[in-house]
């Protein structure tokens, strides 16, 4: 068998100016590296994110082009230390050449909405139909959110929320925002990420009010410690993970299982990846964790699909662009 790779680079404007890490994101930068082994493909995005990623997309590209060169030649590469973005492209690339990731999945994802949204008729018209959504608070007056989370729990009756707070509140602020949440709607907050600043306080909050607790980037956190262990996790019931920041499928794959193990429950989200990307991660999801419905609704923040359409989406579709190395074994 004849292997071969390319590494694509694509750049793609991002709609909505959001701010990651104090840095507007203006565009968003990746590389899909495509396996080639005799008439079998496989595709990966490797696109690490300004601001959560530890490394930066130039040294992504190099150790991809590394990767890719040792995967041609058929060295072992067992030993190798990737960086999460090019370990999760890469072991995706290896899985799709491979066949294992099924491909018939339903393409659902958690819909996204801010406090703001309840001005938003589509998005209102679009929640007639769901029974779950997410909505990110955390950017208005605590007290006035939770008012907006009462109005849509009162409209949709059949709705329940994950909510996400990025660490915006001190612990009285997420105080604000208990105090002035129906009491009747605590049991339909399915969760609430990272409500605090401080993780320590984002424990006591949901010790104190009942709220169910998710940890999105302390879990990306703590999994960059070589010393990780998923009991500095505990207290919180569920996990968001992002597997571009987390690693390769395989590792992804053993925590989720770890965490299930403890009890926990694990969401698959994006990390704003592209089209190709998302509908890769829909596919893991649904593969590893069959009752949860992911977080990738990210895609409109995009003016373009790549490669892959996400269905339904009407997005106009780029292609991937002339690769920028092949290698010929
Ligand atoms: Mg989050």
């Amino acid at each position: 068998m004849t292997r071969s790779a390319r590494l694509f680079r694509y750049r793609i404007p991002i709609n909505s100016g959001i701010v990651l890490s104090g840095q507007q994101l203006d565009e968003r930068v990746g590389y899909v590296a495509q396996l080639r082994d005799g008439a079998c493909v496989g595709c990966g995005e490797i696109a690490p994110l300004v601001g959560l990623s530890v490394e930066s997309s130039e040294v992504a590209k190099q150790q991809a082009i590394c990767v890719l060169k040792h995967w041609v030649d058929g060295q072992d590469m067992t030993d190798m230390a990737l960086y999460p973005s090019v370990a999760f492209g890469f072991s995706m690339a290896l899985m799709c050449l491979s066949g294992q990731l099924p491909s018939l999945v339903p393409y659902h994802t958690v819909p996204l909405l801010s406090a703001g949204s309840m001005a938003d008729t589509a998005a209102m018209g679009a929640l007639a139909e769901c029974r779950l959504a997410k909505v990110k608070v955390g950017r208005a007056v605590p007290g006035h959110e939770a008012e907006q989370v009462n109005q849509l729990l009162c409209r949709f009756p059949h709705l329940s929320l994950r909510l996400d707070a990025n660490r915006a509140w001190s612990l009285s602020q997420a105080h604000d925002f208990s105090r002035h949440l129906a009491p009747a709607h605590v049991s339909r907050i399915v969760f609430i990420e990272e409500p605090c600043q401080r993780p320590a306080d984002s424990l006591t909050f949901s010790r104190e009010t009942g709220l169910a607790l998710a940890w999105d980037e302390t879990l990306q956190h703590a999994a960059r410690a070589p010393d990780f262990r998923l009991n500095r996790l505990a207290g919180a019931q569920t996990l968001v993970l992002k597997p571009t920041l987390i690693g390769s499928v395989q590792r992804c794959a053993q925590l989720i299982g770890d965490a299930q193990a403890a009890g926990m429950s694990v969401v698959i989200s994006s990390a704003l990846e592209s089209s190709l990307g998302l509908t890769q991660l829909a596919r893991l999801s649904h593969w590893l964790l069959p009752d949860s419905v992911p977080g990738l609704d990210t895609l409109h923040l995009f003016s373009a699909q790549l490669e892959i359409p996400w269905p339904g989406s009407t997005l106009p579709l780029h292609s991937l662009q002339p690769h920028i190395q092949v290698w010929q074994s």
